[in-house]
C-alpha cells in the first residue's frame, strides 16, 4: 500500500493506486497460475486477452467507429514521429497511382517541432503550415491564418496537447481548411482519453501510454482502416519511396494483432485496468467533467495573481486542460515554491528543462483533490512572497 500522492509529474505521470495494487499481485500470478502476467507468451490465450479487452475497453470509451481499427506498438511517441511518416506516405502513393505525397506540420510546440523535424530527417517532403516558435508557443493562431494546404499533401500532422509548452487544441480543423482527402493526424500522448473525440474526423491517432493511461513500452493508434492499403515493397522501390521498418510497419502490425513481435503484454494489462476502471466510473464525458473542473480551479487561482503567477500560454483559449505552464518573478521564488510544496507532499512540479519555470500535469489520475490542496497552496504562496 502507499500514501495517496499529490504527484504532478508529466510522464511518466500519476496512476490510480488500486490499479497498481491490482497489477502488482498480477505481476507475480496471473489469475491464480504460478507465472505472472509479465512471464507468458505474448501469443497465449490469456495474453491475447489482454490485447482484445484494452481494444474493445478503448472502443467503448472513444465509442471508434467500424472504420476505424486500434493497435498497439513499441518505441513511445517518437517512433511514432517516424513511423507516421513512412506509413502515410506508403498508403498515399497507394491511392495516387505511386505519386509520393509531401506531409504538412503544425509546430505548436516542441513535440511537434520534433516530429516535423524527424520527418524531414527521414528524407520526406515537409510545409510547416504554422510555426508558433517565435511566440514562445502562447498561442494556437486560427486555422485562417495558417499557410494553405499544399497539393499532393498525404496528411496534416498537429500534436493536440504540447506536454511541454502547456497548449491544447479545443477544435480539429475546419473543412474549408483541411481539403478533402487529406488525412488529418493528431499526436494525443497527452491528452488521450481526457475528453471526448469525433474519431471519424481524424486519419490517425498516435498516443504514448505513460502519461494519462499507463505505463511506458506501449503506444496507442487508432487509424482509419483505408489507410492499412500500402503498396508492395517493390511498387515502394519503384517509386522512390523508403520502406518502414517491418516492426513499425501499421499493415503487418495489424493483420497480427498488435503482436507480431513481443509486445509488452504487462504495459498492456495496465491500460486494460486503467481503460476498464474509466468506464466504471462513467467513462470519458465523467472524467472530461472533472478534469475540466481541475484546470479551472487551478488557472484561476494563478490568473488572479497576475503580478505573481505568469502564464506562458496567453491566450486562456488554448490553455491545456492536463499540463499547466507557470513561472514566478524570479529562480529564487521558483525554488522557494519547489521546496515549499513538497514540505506539503505537493510533488512533480518543476517545468520541462527546455523552458523552466513550474508545471502541473493534472492527468485523469492526478484527484480533484489533490488539485485543490495544490489551489491553495498557491494562492498562500502568491500572497506571503507578493
Ligand atoms: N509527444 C508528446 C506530446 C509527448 O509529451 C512526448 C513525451 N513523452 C512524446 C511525444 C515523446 O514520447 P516518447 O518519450 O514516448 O518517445
Amino acid at each position: 500500500n502507499r500514501e495517496e500522492p499529490h504527484y504532478f509529474g508529466a510522464g511518466p505521470a500519476a496512476l490510480p493506486t488500486d490499479v497498481l495494487q491490482e497489477a502488482a499481485y498480477d505481476l507475480i500470478s496471473y489469475q491464480g497460475d504460478a507465472v505472472g502476467i509479465g512471464e507468458i507468451s505474448h501469443r497465449s490465450k490469456p495474453a491475447i486477452k489482454v490485447i482484445d479487452d484494452t481494444k474493445a475497453n478503448l472502443s467503448q470509451l472513444l465509442n471508434i467507429p467500424d472504420t476505424h481499427e486500434v493497435f498497439f506498438m513499441q518505441g513511445g511517441g517518437t517512433t511514432g514521429f517516424s513511423s507516421i511518416v513512412y506509413n502515410l506516405i506508403a498508403n498515399y502513393a497507394k491511392r495516387h497511382g505511386g505519386k509520393v505525397g509531401r506531409a504538412a506540420y503544425a509546430v505548436t510546440g516542441s513535440w511537434s517541432k520534433k516530429s516535423s523535424e524527424e520527418a524531414q530527417r527521414l528524407g520526406f517532403e515537409v510545409d510547416i503550415v504554422v510555426n508558433t516558435k517565435d511566440k514562445k508557443f502562447g498561442d494556437i493562431p486560427p486555422y485562417s491564418e495558417w499557410k494553405p494546404i499544399a497539393k499532393d499533401t498525404a496528411f496534416l500532422y498537429i500534436c493536440d496537447n504540447e506536454t511541454v509548452n502547456g497548449n491544447e487544441f479545443k477544435d480539429v480543423p475546419s473543412e474549408e481548411y483541411l481539403p478533402e482527402g487529406v488525412e488529418l493526424v493528431a499526436d494525443m500522448s497527452s491528452n488521450i482519453l481526457s475528453k471526448k473525440l469525433d474519431i471519424s474526423k481524424y486519419g490517425l491517432i498516435m498516443a504514448g501510454a505513460q502519461k494519462n493511461i499507463g505505463l511506458a513500452g506501449l503506444t496507442i493508434y487508432i487509424i482509419k482502416k483505408s489507410l492499412l492499403e500500402q503498396p508492395t515493397d517493390d511498387e515502394l522501390k519503384s517509386y522512390g519511396i523508403p520502406l518502414s521498418p517491418i516492426a513499425f510497419h501499421y499493415p503487418t502490425v495489424v493483420k497480427n494483432n498488435s503482436a507480431y513481435n513481443t509486445i509488452p503484454i504487462f504495459t498492456c494489462h495496465i491500460l486494460q485496468l486503467v481503460t476498464k476502471r474509466l468506464i466504471d466510473n462513467g467513462g470519458v464525458a465523467a472524467i472530461q467533467k472533472i478534469n475540466e473542473e481541475k484546470a479551472k480551479i487551478l488557472y484561476d487561482a494563478l490568473t488572479s495573481f497576475p503580478g505573481f503567477y505568469s502564464l506562458p500560454v496567453h491566450n486562456p483559449a488554448v490553455r491545456s486542460n492536463m499540463n499547466v505552464v507557470f513561472t514566478l518573478p524570479n529562480e529564487e521564488l521558483e525554488a522557494k515554491f519547489i521546496k515549499e510544496a513538497a514540505e506539503l507532499k505537493l510533488t512533480g512540479l518543476k517545468g520541462h528543462r527546455s523552458v523552466g519555470g513550474m508545471r502541473a500535469s493534472i492527468y485523469n489520475a492526478v484527484t480533484l483533490d489533490s488539485v485543490k490542496i495544490l489551489v491553495d497552496f498557491v494562492t498562500k504562496f502568491a500572497k506571503e512572497n507578493s
